[in-house]
């Protein structure tokens, strides 16, 4: 018998955070049911927060507070069911949810009496977000007359006892897949299933860390060899830049795994990288989608990109600031940057971006970075001068390196903005410039009319 290769569909907690919002992905899973449909679901909007608030609350002893937060959680779903189910809750859903509020109570109301949350409880209290918006969401489905199963994820996310940062064990999560998973995977039919949450060999509940839903996505895709991932949020993929500063910023159609990488490390506004890359390594490919706007456009994520503009994203990051460092003496003098790195090193502070001239050096390092100690132990062998309230433009694209012409537009398009250091990152797919403050908005937007809006050269 061949395998059934999956559709993943991960859905985040702003498109699951009430009845309307789950019909709508019931929609979604409903015209994904030729494709065997895996589906992957965070906890109901901010119900995370709020079960981590209610175990603060006991850990300080408040369990008033504790409860009434738990109180409000648990109105929150009961609504979300009574709406989705006009003509009343199923028996088996509404035993399920109340035999998992009083689990939560029983947990908070231990914390509360030791006054301790251990990674290992707080583990514990915070799984139940993801439980309570699967049992619901199955149980809509099967209502619905689909063919529906729900499976504890616990039962295939095996990871190690780091509680709060569970470390999946890759080399088994095939196995406990194909055991677990894949039974109930086929056309015309659905399985619902928990993002974040895993267990130990022992069967202790463990979470892979805040947001880790992606990362459960990319593991069940990679375990299953999955057709594609697909990330449903609340935006249409990722974008060409941040919409707040560039109003014309759009959708990338293709974005490489690389690129994706530059531009997390810039703080843009993507799905962070490392958590996409088992389906990525395992050539599957991650989509970035719209759950009100299933019809809208989407990114995709490879492993490589052939096609596209050479530009294809814009991200800045800002302030910071730059150190110029120069020594009369440094001239064909050997070992001048160890000397100089290892005070950073030292210090713990990280280096953003490096250039060389042939008497000096400017790096660039956090607004917060501890200039004054940094200058006092670099001004006993250079000379440094410092330039705050800098920003770092990024230009990010896999065909940078290929693109002639490129180099004219970008500093004609910047031709009265002083530029004050510049750098090729040495992957060749990230193009920086370090600008004053005052001028990012303006550098991003003339950028982006330039080189993304224009189309290629
Ligand atoms: N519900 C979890 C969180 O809020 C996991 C996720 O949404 O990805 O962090
Ligand atoms: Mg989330």
């Amino acid at each position: 018998m061949t395998p059934i290769h999956p559709l993943i569909l991960k859905f985040g907690g702003s498109s699951v955070a009430d009845a309307a919002c789950m019909r709508q992905v019931a929609t979604l899973v409903r015209a994904a049911l030729p494709k065997a449909p895996l589906v992957v679901l965070s906890a109901m909007g901010k119900t995370t927060n709020g079960l981590l608030a209610a175990a603060h609350a006991a850990e300080q002893g408040d369990l008033p507070t504790a409860l009434e937060q738990l109180k409000a959680l648990i109105q929150h779903h009961r609504r979300a069911a009574e709406e989705l189910f006009e003509g009343g809750v199923p028996d088996g859903l509404d035993q399920g949810l109340t035999d998992a509020f009083g689990q939560i109570e029983l947990l908070l109301r231990g914390v509360a009496l030791l006054r301790e949350l251990s990674p290992r409880s707080q583990d514990a209290i915070a799984s139940f977000g993801e439980r309570l918006s699967t049992g619901i969401f199955a149980a809509f489905l099967e209502h619905q007359g689909l063919a529906t199963a729900w499976v504890d994820a616990r039962t295939v996310m095996r990871t190690d006892a780091t509680f709060g940062e569970g470390q999946p064990q890759i080399g088994l999560l095939r196995e406990l897949a194909i055991a677990h998973l894949a039974p109930h995977l086929g056309i015309d039919r659905v399985l619902v299933t928990q993002g974040y949450i895993g267990a130990t060999e022992e069967g202790l509940t463990t979470t892979l860390g805040r947001g880790g839903s992606d990362y459960s996505a990319a593991l069940f895709g990679a375990a299953l060899q999955a057709t594609e991932v697909q990330i449903w949020t609340d935006v249409e993929g990722v974008l060409t830049a941040d919409p707040r500063v560039v109003p014309g910023a759009l959708p990338i159609p293709e974005l490489s795994f690389a690129e994706a990488g530059e531009l997390a490390a810039f703080g843009a506004k993507v799905l962070h990288p490392a958590t996409i890359q088992p389906a990525v390594e395992a050539n599957i490919p991650v989509t970035v989608r719209h759950t009100g706007k299933p019809l809208g456009r989407f990114t995709t994520i490879t492993g490589e990109v052939r096609s596209g503009r050479p530009v294809t994203a814009l991200a800045s990051r800002g302030p910071i600031t730059v150190l110029t460092v120069s020594s009369t003496r440094m001239l064909a003098q050997s070992g001048f940057l160890a000397r100089l790195f290892e005070v950073f090193g030292r210090l713990g502070v990280s280096v953003d971006l490096v250039a060389t001239a042939e008497v000096s050096v400017s790096l660039t390092v956090e607004a917060d970075a501890p200039l004054k100690v940094l200058l006092k132990e670099l001004s006993a062998f250079a000379t440094v001068k410092t330039a705050e309230d800098r920003a770092i433009i990024a230009v990010v694209g896999e065909r940078l390196k290929y693109t002639a012409g490129l180099g004219s537009r970008l500093f004609g398009a910047l031709a009265d903005i002083n530029i004050e250091m510049i750098s090729m990152g040495a992957n060749e797919i990230n193009l920086s410039l370090v600008v004053n403050r005052a001028d990012e908005a303006a550098v991003l937007r003339r950028l982006h009319a330039a080189l993304i809006e224009g189309g290629g050269p």
